[in-house]
């Protein structure tokens, strides 16, 4: 039997229309989320990020404001623009878009961006909410991965979950995410032995690597679910993700597909983030 496909776009399209009613509703009471979107340089693949964030945010009818930095702009002068957003009581989001050039430290930078507007997700104090399971803007590659689980109806109760990747970005605050969920939760990394060992014993397997097409087939449970995480361009120029897709199909009972899998989600749950910060902001429930 042929594993059912998670349409991460349809979902992300349902999650889209969502956000559009409430912000109509919002709206009508006089107030509208804004985010603003930092671009520091000229990097090709940041800059096809920020363009979609910006038109989303317009489609949706945000507040959307895009600074384009110089590649030389200083660290001193970066911090200073977040500062003045920090207090710009139209903007509810601040996202800084990675990689910075090498002579700003991202570390200083995500420090810098108030708790209360960190869309991101990666603030400390974000991520230490995170972990002691406080209300907290979630970072949105993990929370789009929960909430694709949530909308297919997979809970992730009682079930062993193996997520390959440690990153601060995905693989970590996802296995905290799982946790919360009350997964049981199993970490690998590049010095996992016997990886699709580890793999094999997954209900819940998330690859989060950035390596194409890994997971195979005999890496897959019968009838586990596979969320893949990564996104891989090819030499070809065509994406793939960490997860050998036709491969595993027959294996699994559930698989996301790159693209139109995880990739679409982050960018509502920056939606959802932006939204939620600006109720917030209003004294509104979230
Ligand atoms: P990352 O920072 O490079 O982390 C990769 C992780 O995978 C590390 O923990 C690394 O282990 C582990 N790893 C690497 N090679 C491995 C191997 N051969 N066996 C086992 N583990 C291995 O990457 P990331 O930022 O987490 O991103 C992971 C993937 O997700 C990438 O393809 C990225 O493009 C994609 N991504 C997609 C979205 C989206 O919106 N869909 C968002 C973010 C990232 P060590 O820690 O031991 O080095």
């Amino acid at each position: 039997m042929s594993a059912q496909v998670i349409d991460g776009k349809q979902i992300a399209d349902t999650i889209r229309e969502e956000i559009r009613a409430e912000v109509l509703r919002l709206q009508d009471k006089g107030i509208q989320p804004g985010l603003v979107v930092i671009l520091v340089g000229e990097d090709p693949g940041s800059q096809v990020y920020v363009r979609n964030k910006a038109k989303t945010c317009e489609d949706l009818g945000y507040h959307s404001v895009v600074v384009r930095l110089p590649a030389e702009t200083s660290e001193a002068d970066l911090l200073a623009i977040v500062g003045r957003y920090n207090e710009d009581s139209a903007i509810h989001g601040i996202l800084v878009q990675f990689p910075l050039p090498q002579h700003i430290r991202e570390k200083a930078v995500i420090d810098a961006i108030s708790v209360d507007k960190d869309v991101d997700g990666f603030h400390p104090v974000s991520v230490g909410n995170l972990v002691i399971g406080d209300d907290a803007l979630l970072p949105c590659t993990p929370s789009g991965v929960i909430e694709l689980l949530r909308r297919v109806d997979i809970s992730p109760a009682g079930k062993h979950a193996v997520v390959i990747g440690r990153s601060n970005l995905v693989g970590k605050p996802l296995a905290m995410l799982l946790l919360r969920e009350h997964a049981t939760v199993t970490i690998c990394h590049s010095r996992t032995p016997n990886l699709s060992e580890m793999a094999c014993q997954a209900d819940i397997l998330v690859a989060a690597v950035g390596v194409p097409r890994m997971v195979k087939r005999d890496w897959v449970k019968p009838g586990a679910v596979v969320i893949d995480v990564g996104v891989n361009r090819l030499p070809d120029g065509k994406l793939c993700g960490d997860v050998d897709f036709d491969d595993v199909l027959p294996v699994a009972g559930w698989v996301t597909p790159v693209p139109r899998g995880v990739g679409p989600m982050t960018i509502m749950m920056l939606m959802a983030n932006t939204l939620k910060s600006c109720k917030r902001a209003h004294g509104l429930d979230v």
